[in-house]
């Protein structure tokens, strides 16, 4: 066993980049696993893999790294991160994805950041992807990565970053900007509604990815070979993806669709829930204000004590059982010891004692505080009928605009609009334009809807 410090890559110019991933020839032996715990030989700021590509070739995969001796540029250290940085601030994007753990925590753990620069060969295949490894390189400070993020002549291209943000916004408190989201692209460009990166892999570049190492523990080291290829595929293939999606848009002219459906996940507020607000969060269809008052306390107590103490918050209760404790509001440890769905970890003391207090405080709280049942949604006048032909409409016209139905208005947009609410997303910009002023016009009855051959079409009445 031999042990080698990774280090930045002794070249630090950008062409030093592009020549140091990969190398082939060479007669160096397979797989030694170092003390940074990484499967495969490793040399100054990366690794040398081969040999261990058992999976390369079969059932039809193509592993997307290159040829068959990969060298993997793994980050550890704050100036190798800031070296990768600067040299992406110098392209119009960079792709970026990250691996992460959940179940055991109320915030996420980080344990991987994949990121590539635009491909120097056009095939996708090849060019510049790192991994950034913060659990080897425990002391290395993000900080260059979040200068990167607020580069503003680097697009940061994601798939579905809603969780990748929500994590870079809890430790760095930034957003990257400007950003793209190939998923809510893909919806605009008719891919249909939360695509999957597998899907536009396959469709757009044309590759399938091996899907064996997905449902891996990301936190363990050392991470495999077939690992780290992984995760690298999920940025090197989303450079032919992004390069697409934005031509597509380009050419409809719905950049402006995408910049809309991206505001939601630049705002604080879609990651940040106070123990205050928890309470929306539990579904109930309760008219009483004092059941009301109980859930909220509760869920305060709840996502208090989860934030406080990093664990999940089906840990302290689920759902069910804050709403049975909400209606047999416990007073003592026996009647605690009664309910039928809180868990054992429900009973240790300090949750206890914070479940009991949250009861009381329920009990107590006066009726002017009570949080107010959502009445309108309940007593809202639905015409189903009216809905059903909604439902067809907007069907009609996304077919027509290529799009995902959802994109314009949802379900319960529908019910909302058939029941004379006007105050909505679906009936404002563009999407009035689309789907809403038709919408509205087929309620006042001055159009219908009627079928020909297989389209369905509007026609004036
Ligand atoms: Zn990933």
């Amino acid at each position: 066993m031999r042990a080698i410090e990774a280090r930045p890559a002794a070249s630090s110019t950008l062409g030093g980049w592009l020549t140091a991933r990969v190398r082939s020839g060479g007669r160096e032996e397979a797989s030694e696993r170092s003390a940074r715990g990484y499967l495969g030989r490793e040399e100054a700021g990366g690794v040398f893999f081969e040999g261990r590509r058992a999976y390369s070739g079969k059932n039809g995969m193509t592993p997307c790294a290159l040829g068959r001796k990969t060298f993997m540029q793994i980050i550890t250290t704050t100036d190798a991160l800031a070296e990768f940085c600067t040299a992406a601030k110098e392209h119009p994007y960079v792709t970026i994805d990250t691996e992460f753990l959940r179940e055991r925590t109320y915030w996420s753990k980080l344990c991987l950041i994949q990121m590539a620069i635009p491909a120097t060969s056009g095939t996708g295949k090849e060019g510049d992807a790192v991994l950034v490894d913060p659990i080897a390189g425990e002391a290395m400070s993000m900080e260059p990565l979040y200068d990167l993020f607020r580069h503003k002549h680097t697009v940061k291209v994601f798939h579905a970053a809603r969780q990748d943000l929500e994590i870079f916004f809890v430790e760095g408190g930034v957003f990257p900007e400007p950003l793209f989201d190939t998923q809510v692209a893909a919806m605009v460009c008719g891919f249909g509604e939360q695509v999957g990166y597998e899907t536009l892999v396959k469709k757009i570049a044309k590759e399938n990815l091996d899907k064996t190492s997905r449902f891996t523990d990301w936190s363990r080291r050392p991470l495999s070979a077939a690992q780290m290829e992984y995760a690298l595929c999920d940025v090197t293939h989303l450079r032919v993806i992004y390069e697409f999606l934005a031509a597509q848009l380009a050419k409809n002219g719905r950049q402006l669709w995408v910049e809309e459906e991206l505001q939601v996940l630049t705002n604080p507020a879609t990651y940040t829930v106070t123990p205050e607000d928890a309470w929306m969060r539990v579904k109930t269809r309760t008219t009483s204000g004092r059941f009301l008052a109980l859930v909220k306390e509760l869920a305060r107590f709840r996502e208090d004590y989860s934030q406080k103490h990093n664990v999940p918050r089906s840990r302290v209760m689920k759902d069910d059982a804050l709403l049975e404790l909400a209606s047999t509001r416990p007073q003592t440890y026996e009647d605690l010891g009664r309910s039928r769905l809180l868990q054992r970890e429900g009973r240790k003391s300090e949750i206890a004692d914070g479940i009991l207090a949250a009861v009381k405080a329920g009990v107590e709280m006066r009726p002017e505080d009570m949080p107010k049942p959502d009445l309108a949604r309940e007593q809202m006048q639905v015409n189903p009928a009216l809905a059903d032909l909604l439902r067809v409409l907007l069907k009609a016209k996304s077919e027509q605009l290529g799009v995902a139905p959802k994109l314009i208005a949802s379900a319960a947009d529908l019910d909302s609009i058939a029941a004379g609410e006007r105050d909505l997303e679906s009936l404002r910009g563009w999407r009035a334009e689309a789907f809403g002023d038709d919408a509205l016009r087929l309620c006042r009855g001055e159009i219908a809807l009627t079928a020909k051959g297989n389209d369905v079409r509007v026609i004036r009445v």
